[in-house]
């Protein structure tokens, strides 16, 4: 069985179409299938839409948070509920084409793969300032840790029940399913498709959220910002030894003219911008850690069609 996740926020335009297709093409597939929409605090006629379509079509469920929790605390919810030995993961919108899903699957039961990944093969129809700090931030991230991040990945994956379940069971709270996919490793096969436009709606994601969203990834799997402030105080320590030396050198051989306090004012608020921005990366891993030790649920369920649904994890 194949079970298809889908997290869905205020997507009341684009749920009938993305239903239509992909009901379309998995009926073609040689395989029984479940579709999980994850209603995340939708404020329109998403949750409605959802009970209409599970009520003609037994193969809907529906799982409605409380609250918006975020995207990746619906795919998670996504798949602590699937019950199909292939678990795959799109988007409402239809940005994440159904007509790959035969493919995928193909190469999943050939054995040689535990999971498809998929890629954009370019970035059409985004304003160009937005991808070059993609790419950089693809650059970085890949640099500095052990979390292999493609760039142009998309969230559209399917894959075995045994990666799953060690997803499932990364339970952490801060949760960037970009790092964790590359993280827990397992064989990938990568498939390239063109950029398609969102059917109906619009993106959920603004130039603030994304770059929000990019130093979670930084925080979330790199420490080395942290190591930024050592190297920092070391390289420091080393100037102002020189410098030491050169005004004994000075002193010694012109004496000692009193001047200069307007560069003793730019070292002190050099060096005080420097802390702060140490203090503030410190700060950043804190908040995470902060969030991690409450051990709150990644998210709650208040409505479901699904009996035996895990309502709070
Ligand atoms: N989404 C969600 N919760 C959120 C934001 C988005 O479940 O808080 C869902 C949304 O309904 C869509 C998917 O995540 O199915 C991707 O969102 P969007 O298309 O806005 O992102 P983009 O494709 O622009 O990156
Ligand atoms: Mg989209």
């Amino acid at each position: 069985m194949l079970s298809i996740i889908v997290p869905s926020y205020n997507e009341q335009e684009s749920l009938p179409i993305f239903y239509k297709e992909i009901t379309a093409v998995i009926q073609n597939m040689d395989t029984d299938y479940e579709l999980l929409f994850i209603n995340d605090g939708s404020k329109d006629r998403t949750l409605e839409i959802l009970k209409s379509l599970a009520d003609q079509d037994s193969h809907v469920k529906y799982f409605s948070f409380s609250r918006n929790f975020g995207k990746e605390a619906a795919v998670y919810a996504g798949f602590c509920n699937i019950h199909g030995d292939y678990a795959a993961v799109m988007d409402a919108d239809l940005q994440d084409p159904p007509s790959l899903l035969p493919q995928m699957l193909d190469i999943l039961k050939s054995g040689a793969y535990d999971s498809v990944a998929t890629r954009r093969a370019d970035r059409s129809g985004e304003p160009p300032i937005r991808s070059w700090f993609a790419r950089k931030f693809y650059q970085i991230i890949n640099k500095i840790s052990d979390a292999d991040i493609v760039d142009g990945a998309r969230d559209f994956r399917m894959m075995k029940r045994e990666m799953v379940d060690v997803i499932i069971s990364m339970s952490e709270y801060n949760r960037f399913s970009k790092g964790i996919f590359g993280w827990v490793g397992f064989r990938t096969y990568w498939l390239s498709y063109e950029n398609v436009e969102r059917v109906a709606g619009e993106t959920k994601w603004n130039f603030w959220k994304l770059f929000r969203y990019a130093m979670d990834g930084i925080v979330n799997f790199s420490q080395a910002p942290l190591s930024i402030a050592s190297w920092f105080g070391i390289g420091m320590t080393f100037c102002s030894f020189l410098l030491l030396l050169g005004i004994i050198i000075r002193k010694m051989l012109f004496g000692d003219p009193v001047a200069g306090w307007a560069s003793t004012i730019c070292t002190i608020i050099f060096i005080g911008g420097m802390q702060m921005l140490c203090l503030g990366i410190m700060g950043q891993y804190i908040a995470k850690i902060y969030l991690e030790t409450k051990g709150r649920p990644h998210f709650i369920i208040s409505e479901t069609n699904c009996e035996d649904a895990a309502r709070v994890k």
